[in-house]
């Protein structure tokens, strides 16, 4: 019987269908007799449809961004990079 901890690390693997046949029954199982992990399960659920379907990648963050971008400039050399603090 699987916990309900690994039921929270799984459910993304699980509704991505990542997880093989014996973990898919075992979560199941488990989902179909807590109802704690139900609820989880449905809220998950929801937030993935209403972001649409899940990217290959995660999206850089702006932050990362914008580290790119400078260093790209740098590299560039034909104009200089911009001095606005990164704080
Ligand atoms: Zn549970």
């Amino acid at each position: 019987m699987m916990t309900c901890r690994e039921i929270a690390e799984r459910t993304t693997d699980y509704l991505e269908g990542q997880l093989g046949f014996v973990a898919r029954l075992g979560f199941r199982l488990h989902v179909g007799l807590c109802a704690g992990c139900r609820a989880w399960l449905e809220q998950i659920r929801t937030t993935v449809a209403s972001l649409g379907e899940l990217p290959d990648e995660p999206a850089p963050a702006p932050d990362v961004m914008r580290e790119l971008q400078s260093r790209f400039q740098i590299w560039r050399e034909t104009e200089p990079p911009r001095t606005e603090s990164p704080d």
